[in-house]
């Protein structure tokens, strides 16, 4: 890969004028990037604009743009909140290697099918901070047309949500097949299915049905993953076909629900 015009900025003031007013390309951990372009006529380096956090912001954990998959998977302040769900999640993508240099606000900006991260940041209902003026949940922005060039700075997530994840792989750290995250949140229960192959979506109307039970228990769990399997839709990769996906939907969402309630 080549970058023609290598912009290293020191602020938030100094990148968002290069990214948005200048439409320089922002390079974050460079994991995709160096592998999907060819060419780059300009780049805004984000490394050095402190973004690489995890912290507590009142009622929300907030992850720096810059914060890698390694810092999430380690957190003690994650494991404190949601036990050991970002560190069962992330610790299937590729290598420690790679997982020190993919980024957070990198996997979000991406929108990539394949993403654990963002699986786990929708269940948890996160939302996208945007240096320098906009806050959007997580769910809107995957669900509308990429836009205008952006800048993200942090994502928050509410602290008073509980979670769990599951996966399907062919091996430990390959894309996974099909990924699960289900969540307690303040609101109500949320079911989100990534790797479909396409990016995580929501599953509405099972999260509708849990919420209408005091406890699922098995039965509510195995009819909570049946739901979610009709209402979303699947596709065929080199991984495995929709048909696939559809069969073992319900029975991730059932154990990652029953695992929640135990
Ligand atoms: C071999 C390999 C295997 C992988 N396997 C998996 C896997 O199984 N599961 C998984 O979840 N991930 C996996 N990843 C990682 C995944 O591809 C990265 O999470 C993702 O590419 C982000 O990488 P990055 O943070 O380095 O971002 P970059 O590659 O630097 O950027 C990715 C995109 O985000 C944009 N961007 C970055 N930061 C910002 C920001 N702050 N504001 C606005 N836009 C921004 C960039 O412009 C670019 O469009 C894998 C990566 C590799 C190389």
């Amino acid at each position: 890969m080549e970058i023609s015009c290598y912009h290293r900025p020191r602020s938030l003031e100094e990148a968002y004028d290069l990214v948005v007013g200048q439409g320089a390309y922002p390079l974050a951990g460079g994991a995709w990037t160096l592998i999907s372009r060819k060419n780059l006529s300009s780049a805004a380096d984000l490394s050095d604009l402190g973004l690489r956090y995890i912290k507590i912001e009142g009622e929300y954990i907030a992850l720096g743009a810059m914060a890698t998959a390694r810092d999430l998977e380690t957190s003690s302040l994650l494991a404190e909140a949601f036990g050991p769900l970002f560190s069962q999640a992330l610790r299937g993508i590729a290598g420690i290697q790679i997982r020190t240099i993919v980024t957070a606000g990198g996997s979000v900006a991406g929108r990539y099918g394949f993403s654990e991260l963002l699986v786990v940041l929708l269940a948890l209902d996160a939302s996208i901070v945007f240096y320098k003026d906009r806050t959007q949940c997580l769910a809107s922005y995957l669900n509308a047309a990429p836009g205008a060039p952006f800048l993200i700075e942090k994502i928050i997530i509410p602290r008073n949500a509980k979670a769990t994840y599951q996966c399907m792989r062919q091996t430990a750290n390959d894309f996974p097949i099909l990924s699960i995250c289900a969540a307690r949140t303040s609101a109500g229960w949320r079911i989100s299915v990534g790797a479909r192959p396409q990016a995580a979506a929501l599953c509405p109307q099972a999260g509708s049905f849990l919420n209408s039970l005091e406890n699922p228990g098995e039965d509510g769990s195995k009819r909570a993953g049946l739901i979610a399997a009709q209402e979303l839709s699947f596709g065929d990769d080199l991984r495995a076909s929709a048909e696939y996906r559809r069969s073992i939907c319900p029975v991730l969402v059932a154990r990652a629900i029953r695992e929640l309630c135990l």
